[in-house]
């Protein structure tokens, strides 16, 4: 890891989201509230030294998601993307 890439893909957040969805949030798509990018979340940038999780647009750095478990009460903040689109169909093919 070079100093200038501090961070992992969204992949890595799915252990941690997966104490609040049922379904894989790394595949669906989100659109960047800042800068209108579609793309899936797994290509977001997360950054996870820092308390909880801070997913950042790949283009424009906006974020997109926090993430925090604070003594066991889960908070998640989804301002950062104007939707957040599963595809439930994949979703139900996967665990088949
Ligand atoms: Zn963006």
């Amino acid at each position: 890891m070079s100093a200038t890439m501090n961070y992992l893909d969204g992949n890595a957040a799915a252990g941690e989201l997966s104490r609040i969805f049922a379904t894989d949030l790394t595949s669906a798509e989100g659109q960047c509230a800042n800068c209108a990018a579609k793309m899936r979340f797994a290509e977001s940038h997360l950054y996870s030294h820092c308390p909880g999780l801070v997913a950042r647009c790949a283009l424009c750095g906006h974020v997109l998601l926090r993430f925090a478990n604070v003594r066991g009460r889960l908070f998640l903040d989804l301002r950062g993307m104007t939707y957040l689109r599963i595809d439930a169909a994949k979703q139900e093919e996967a665990s088949n």
